[in-house]
């Protein structure tokens, strides 16, 4: 299908030097705890059901986690809490994931990255970023037909998302409204209508320090699961 031609065709992209690197250096290198494990060093491709009603956009996979796993969000401790707040609101089958044969499955739900492979420090370029944004518009375009609401995880995640709607002749307000968590609007999309919600990006540095919480996690998550099924 279209999905999996796209999946097909990203895994091969080599269009960012410094990213295709470092996606290799780390996947040959590996971290001591999983030198046992493959590495998938390659782009990460959306993951999770086909025709979602729920979308999870973030800013790209983590060096030791998806490009470990070949799994954005998962494989690393944003995953472990993201996945442990998607089962307790019954949108993962289980609420941990470790590797790629773990069993993780998503319910209504997809997951995808703007930009597809794991940068240094988690911080892509500028023009990295514009160079990947061709992948997420694809993606986007196939799946916003099925989704209804769109979490940003962060702020990399939201202004990504609002320029890829904006390309595919969404009628996004102006000014753009803020990033923020618990932020709420409709945007009318070619497709349909969606609702984008501001999510904290469970990074350890927002865990850790109580800027995001389980209950503010779980509070976003719910709210998505009930306008998917409004
Ligand atoms: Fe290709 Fe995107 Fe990876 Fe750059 S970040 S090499 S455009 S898949």
């Amino acid at each position: 299908d279209d999905l999996a031609e796209l999946d097909a065709r990203v895994s091969v992209c080599r269009a960012c030097p410094r990213l295709v690197q470092w996606r290799e250096d780390v996947a040959v290198g590996k971290r001591k705890s999983f030198a046992d494990q493959p590495y998938w060093g390659r782009p990460i491709a959306g993951w999770g059901v086909a025709e979602p009603e729920i979308l999870i956009v973030g800013l790209a996979p983590a060096a030791n986690g998806g490009n470990r796993t070949g799994r954005v969000f998962t494989g690393d401790r944003s995953g472990d809490w993201l996945f442990a707040a998607l089962h307790r609101v019954g949108l993962a089958n289980q609420p941990t994931s470790e590797h790629a044969g773990d069993g993780l499955q998503l319910i209504r739900t997809r997951m995808i990255a703007a930009v597809r492979c794991a940068p240094p420090l988690n911080k892509p370029t500028p023009s990295e970023r514009d160079t990947c944004a061709p992948w997420y518009r694809s993606e986007l375009e196939l799946v916003l037909p099925s989704t209804r609401a769109i979490i940003c995880l962060g702020k990399f995640g939201y202004d990504a998302l609002l320029a890829g709607l904006i390309a595919l002749g969404a009628d996004v307000p102006r000014p753009r409204p803020k990033f923020g968590h618990g932020v709420e609007y409709r945007i009318l999309t070619p497709y349909g209508e969606v609702t984008v919600l501001g999510c904290f990006h469970p990074s350890q540095q927002n865990t850790f320090t109580g800027k995001l919480t389980e209950a503010m996690t779980d509070a976003v998550l719910t709210r998505a699961k009930e306008l998917s099924t409004g």
